[in-house]
Formats: C-alpha cells, structure tokens, sequence
C-alpha cells in the first residue's frame, strides 16, 4: 500500500490510500484542483478512484465532496450519522437508515450535547468543530444502522452505509471504520488493511481509549492528529467558548495527547508516523514534530524519537507518497 496525504489541517483533509489496484480517497474537504492536483502527483486521476469514504461530516472533511462527486463516479462510503447530518441521503436519493438506540455504544458517545455559543456560530470554523453549535447531537449521534447496505441511488451512485467496527472490502483493501470521540453525528477513522500492510488515520479526536488505541495497534503506517499546542491555543485569538470545545474530551487532539496516545501503540515494526491535522492557529509544525519526538524519547519505552519516520503533513500541499514495505 501506499499512503499520500493530500491536503491536512483544519482547512481542509483528503488522504489517498491505495495499491496496484485500489485507489481509495479519505474525505473531500478541500477543492477538486487540489484533489486532482494531489492524485495527479502520484500518477492517478480521478476516473483511477475506487471509492470515496467520509470521516464525518464537519465542512473540513466535506467541503469539497460535492464538486468533487460531479466529476468522479466513484462510490460514496460514510456511517449513516454522517450522511444524514451532510444532508447526503436526500441529496443522493438514498431510503433513510432505521435509527436504532444502542444503549451498549461507547462510554464517549453518550450523552453529550453541543455547549457552542453564538459567538462560536457567528465565527465559523477553523477545526472544523463549530457547525453545530447550539444544536444537540444526541439523536444524530444514536443514529447507527444494523446493517450494511450497499444500494443504488436516484442519482445512479452507489452510497454504502458504513458502520464502526464493521470491516468491508474495496478491492484488494479491507476498510475497518473505528469510532472517534468528536463533535459529529457518527464519526469514524478507518483503520485499511491489504494482507499484512496496515495504514490508520486517527485524527479528530477529542480523547481516546483502549478502544481507540486497539485500532492504531500494529499499523506500518499511522496518520495521527496532533491539532494544536494547548499553550498556543489558550493564548490564541480563538473565542472562550471554541478554545473550550477543542479542548473537549469532542474535540481534537493536543500534541502532547497525540504524543500520549502514540507512546501506547509504538511497535518495532512501525515504519512512518505522519502527524496529522495541524491547526494553522494553535499549532507549528516544528512544534508538533518536537513535542511528539520527545514524547517517545522522554517516555518508558524501548523506543527513541528517531526510531520512527516522523513527518507532519502539510496544510495545503500533498505529503511524500509514503510506501509500505514488507
Ligand atoms: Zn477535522
Ligand atoms: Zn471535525
């Protein structure tokens, strides 16, 4: 497999993921262009693309979906939560998924609600967290479907309803979808296997748990959210309100969580952390590297900072292709 992070940040997010024979892009929240462009460098266009999955719904993961499904047919992957809060199920055609409540989800699924103010609606959105501000998630967040449904819409698309710990096929790629702890309706990261290669994207976390370092473990390669410094960020121009909710336990990863979260699933067989989901206010990327560096070395563990590729992945420009080998 090979990994390429096409755009990273709080402005927009789109990785590829893919092998010989699969072409697999993670979220479509910056511009078609950029996305072409991104492909384009590794020797892909658009008609190469397999399947597109959805982390979530907030405008940095999706903003550029709907441009980018005019020109590329490829079939469309999200949890039910996902599409309904995008609005893509009536916007493709697609039945509307039974809700079911599952009192057995996740101890951080629950009952949490938005606590967004005006101020935070009045000033949307540098990650990606403040659409829903002042609306309650709960019934979105239950939304899960009982089982997968692949089905072809009004639109001639095909829409796949993911669900979390649910692992499907695309090609020669086994996709498992984990759920994350973040201000969505139903977020998940994926977690792609191809027999003994594995890729993870974790990033928009809140926190994490065994749960959520079960699926980062073994993985050859980790894209792993670092989103702000918590220094920078609490000195930052963002609103209280806002510097609250990232600091939530539904917001996004510090680098020193990042940092914590890593030292729990290094392994020797890890070959390339890429930092990832950098906020362009609260964050450097020298400073997220560092902290993260450091983490592994100060830590008890066998491990030093060197002992892994570690990159950060660029706002706006694609990452190196990164190549698993075996
Ligand atoms: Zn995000
Ligand atoms: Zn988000």
């Amino acid at each position: 497999m090979r990994i390429c992070s096409i755009a990273s940040g709080s402005s927009g997010n789109c990785v590829y993921v893919g092998s010989e024979q699969t072409h697999v892009l993670i979220d479509a929240g910056c511009s078609k262009k950029k996305i072409v462009e991104g492909l384009n460098g590794i020797g892909l266009t658009l008609e190469d693309v397999n399947a597109i999955l959805i982390t979530h719904e907030h405008s940095d993961h999706i903003g550029g979906l709907k441009v980018l499904m005019k020109h590329c047919a490829a079939p469309l992957y999200a949890t039910a939560g996902t599409l309904r809060a995008a609005k893509l199920d009536a916007e493709l055609g697609a039945a509307a998924p039974r809700d079911v409540m599952d009192s057995g989800e996740r101890l951080f699924r629950h009952g949490a609600e938005t606590t967004g103010s005006a101020e935070c609606l009045a000033k949307p959105e540098r990650d990606g967290i403040m659409q829903h501000a002042g609306r309650r998630l709960t019934a979105e967040q239950s939304g899960t479907i009982d089982r997968q449904g692949r089905r072809p819409t009004a639109s001639g698309r095909r829409l796949t309803r993911i669900t979390a710990d649910t692992p499907f096929r695309i090609g020669d790629l086994t996709v498992t979808p984990f759920a994350i702890s973040h201000d969505a309706a139903e977020p998940v990261c994926f977690r792609v296997t191809r027999g003994e290669e594995t890729f993870v994207l974790a990033t928009d976390m809140g926190t994490f748990d065994e749960y959520t370092a079960s699926h980062l473990e073994r993985a050859d390669v980790l894209m792993l959210e670092a989103n702000h410094d918590i220094r920078m960020l609490q000195a930052g121009p963002y609103p209280y309100m806002l510097k609250q909710r990232i600091l939530s336990d539904r917001g996004h990863l510090s680098n020193d969580a990042s940092s914590a979260l890593l030292n729990r699933v290094l392994h020797d067989k890890l070959q390339t952390i890429m930092l990832g989901h950098l906020s362009e206010c609260n964050n450097l990327p020298e400073l997220a590297y560092e902290t993260v560096r450091l983490g592994i070395e100060m830590e008890e563990n066998p491990y030093h900072g060197n002992d892994f590729r570690l990159m950060v992945a660029d706002r706006r420009l694609p990452s190196p292709v990164v190549e698993i080998t075996k």
